[in-house]
């Protein structure tokens, strides 16, 4: 990068974004499509040929040769197929470049390989996928060349969602009309419309590609599934916001580099708490939008390590022992001219309108706390949630001293006469400036929090997309404050009715506050006392989709069907059951081929040396002892192969649904850590020059 970098200069240039569409469109077409981005009106196809042609022309200038319908099938991954934008040859064997409006708006990939949880039989192949013109087309750049991206969504021939985009733009619409229809009821006029905004902190792993690449785990799984901790951990604390090294650096530069010339406004980066451990968080943004640029951040960790000789882990659990990686999921409610819904103000027992809608959000995690817990489950979570450094698998919400404090208030008295303020921090030298202590102390073990004026949804995977729990809270909210504007719009004295309801609500729900230690062992008694679900595992949480209260919910807000909600279902069960199996047979394959002979081998050499010991009559007790410790622990680890390969074999030939899913989770997964834990014994008793692969230690503490 040069001296003169600049990055407003940069920011978005490869963006087909609002300015270039003022430029290039012309203003009656702008003003139409502007119709169909804001209010949601149908788009017409004399509008979408003339933003094709634009949004060709300006792809062209910028080097692409391809363009894509970007999407996101249920993978938890991007899907795309590239076109090129030429013709068929003419007869003087020249090409002409070409994109229609048709082009741009559907697309149609060949999806009988996307999952679809039985909503098709392999033989219908067809799936739409339709422009999202709410999120902005980008030109992407790569080894493959440039590639004008263009975000869709994705659904099947009858109409089904079968991505993550259709359902979250579904919620938008849910939560944004209930969210004016409440602001309606408190006078304000002035707002148009209410989108939930996200600001997604993204953790992830650095390691070297080179010592990536001897382990197995790692390139099948994605984390390792061997493995003894290294001497150092990260008791220290001296990696969390350490000075970052130069290798990491150079390439949190080019990724801060790649995002902002795609419009993703990156902006914070540090080192998190595990070695080798890193973070990057955006600034908020429309969700759908947010979700998107989550997609990029993520292959962009990932592409640009490898061009810096790296490997980037986005696993929720890449290492035992050391803290897995979230991403915390910043929400707030924002109208189209700038009020935040969720900002209390300076007096929040004073903002009746501020206090319903908290109680309304109680209400939603309370009802639902088991739907938010599904909406966070992948296998990865697994190993991450309850596991004492994440978030337990218990939903809470954490609202702070002064909150907590209001709420106390109106379920005591009916009232609320005061807000606790936050005092003045004396920091005792003169030279520096006072400061101002916010009213509220943070609390990083709630899965749940209320960060001054948004909520931090902290379960989220690193892997997962954002739309699911995104779906999920819009929708749960949306629930909610519909339930309380029907109440509201009916009453007489509306003061007197939101007064009560406020004061209904928080004491109805109040068993879903939580302030303390969300790591603590009494909380998972105290929780079980107060009637909250404990869901520990993906397959424990993935019948909440399909209760009563859920399948109802979706429909009426018209944002997942019984049938789209049956098909996510066995999706999320065989992809449990699948990313289970790929890692037993990981471990079978490692146990088999690599450490039984490594240790066959050491175990080998120190009967050797035993026996030229003996013969002069030496010392060879301390050999003996280590070859005895050995020898015990590869017996263990014979048994727990073979118990592995029986348990997976059964497992294998179920057919995919939820027993297999059930099946895998409850004698795989055992089987599984019984293996690990006699060879992660050896690890610590083999000469490492004999170990086949690289440690925790060579993988941590190595850049
Ligand atoms: P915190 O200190 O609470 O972690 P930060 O300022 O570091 O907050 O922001 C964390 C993330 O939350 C960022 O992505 C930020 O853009 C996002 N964020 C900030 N305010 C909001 C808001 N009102 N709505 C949604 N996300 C927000
Ligand atoms: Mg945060």
């Amino acid at each position: 990068m040069s001296e003169n970098y600049n990055i407003s200069r940069i920011f978005g240039e490869n963006v087909f974004s609002d300015r270039v569409m003022q430029e290039r469109l012309p203003g009656k077409i702008y003003k139409q499509l502007h119709k169909t981005i804001d209010e949601g009106k149908e788009l017409d196809p004399m509008v979408a040929e003339v933003v094709a042609e634009a949004m060709k022309e300006w792809a062209i200038e910028k080097g692409a040769t391809h363009y894509t319908h970007w999407f996101q099938p249920l993978t938890g991954v991007t899907a795309e197929k590239h076109d090129s934008f030429i013709t068929a040859p003419r007869e003087d064997g020249t090409v002409l470049l070409d994109f229609s409006g048709k082009e741009l708006i559907k697309g149609e990939p060949d999806a009988s390989s996307f999952p679809s949880g039985g909503l098709r039989a392999t033989f219908e192949a067809r799936g739409y996928t339709a422009w999202d013109p709410t999120s902005p087309a980008f030109v992407r750049k790569d080894a493959a060349g440039a590639i004008l991206c263009i975000p869709t969504a994705f659904c099947s021939y009858t109409g089904e969602a079968l991505d993550q985009k259709t359902p979250l733009l579904r919620s938008m619409e849910a939560i944004g009309q209930q969210a004016l229809r409440l602001l309606r009821l408190f006078g304000n006029t002035s707002s148009s419309k209410v989108t939930p905004s996200v600001g997604a902190e993204q953790e992830y792993f650095l390691v070297n590609a080179e010592t990536f690449r001897q382990r197995k785990d790692l390139i099948y799984t994605g984390r390792t599934l061997f493995g003894a901790m290294p001497p150092k951990g990260q008791e220290m604390d001296d990696h969390y916001f350490g000075t970052i090294r130069q290798r990491v650096a150079a390439y949190m530069r080019q990724v801060n580099d790649e995002l902002w010339k795609l419009g993703v406004a990156a902006k914070t980066q540090h080192n998190e708490v595990a070695p080798a451990q890193h973070e990057l968080a955006p600034i908020y943004e429309k969700v759908n939008v947010a979700a998107d640029h989550n997609q990029i951040v993520m292959q962009t960790l990932r592409r640009v390590a490898n061009e810096h000789g790296l490997k980037c882990l986005l696993h929720e659990k890449p290492f035992a022992g050391v803290n897995g990686s979230g991403k915390h999921n910043n929400w707030s409610l924002i109208t189209d001219d700038g009020i935040n819904m969720l900002d209390p103000g300076k007096t929040p027992h004073q903002n009746t309108q501020f206090l319903l809608i908290l109680a309304c959000i109680l209400k939603a995690v309370d009802v639902h706390a088991d739907l938010l817990r599904e909406s966070a489950a992948d296998p990865g979570n697994d190993h991450r949630l309850g596991a004492n450094e994440a978030p337990p698998a218990i939903v809470s919400v954490f609202l702070g001293e002064q909150l907590e404090d209001v709420a106390r208030q109106l379920i005591d008295t009916g009232n609320a006469t005061t807000s606790k303020k936050g005092g003045v921090l004396k920091t005792g030298v003169s030279t520096l400036p006072d400061l101002f202590q916010d009213a509220t102390d943070r609390n990083r073990t709630s899965p749940f929090a209320f960060t001054g004026n948004k909520f931090e949804f902290r379960m989220v995977g690193s892997r997962d997309s954002i739309a699911s729990p995104n779906i999920v809270l819009n929708t749960i909210v949306a629930e909610a404050f519909c339930e309380a504007c029907d109440e509201l719009e009916k009453a007489e004295d509306f003061h007197a009715a939101v007064n009560d309801l406020t004061k209904r609500l928080f004491t109805e729900h109040e068993r879903i506050i939580f302030n303390g230690n969300g790591y603590a062992e009494e909380w998972v008694r105290e929780a079980e006392r107060r009637g909250l679900p404990n869901l520990a595992s993906m397959v424990d949480a993935i019948p909440a989709l399909m209760t009563e209260s859920s399948v109802s919910m979706f429909e009426r807000f018209g944002v997942l069907t019984r049938t789209e909600l049956l098909s996510r279902v066995e999706i999320k069960y065989e992809n449990y059951a699948k990313a289970t199996n790929v890692e037993a047979l990981t471990m079978i394959d490692m146990a088999t081929k690599q450490f039984v002979p490594a240790v066959v081998r050491y175990t080998g050499q120190l009967a050797s040396i035993i026996g030229s010991l003996e013969q002069v009559g030496g010392d060879c007790s301390v050999q003996r002892q280590i070859l005895d410790k050995c020898t015990v622990l590869l017996n263990e680890t014979s048994r727990a192969l073979e118990e592995l390969r029986s348990v997976h074999k059964t497992g294998a030939a179920m057919p995919y649904g939820k027993e297999k899913a059930v099946y895998y989770h409850e004698s795989v997964m055992p089987a599984m850590d019984a293996l690990r834990r006699p060879v992660d014994e050896l690890e610590m008793l083999v000469d490492k020059s004999i170990w086949p692969m690289p440690s925790y230690g060579d993988l941590l503490f190595e850049l």
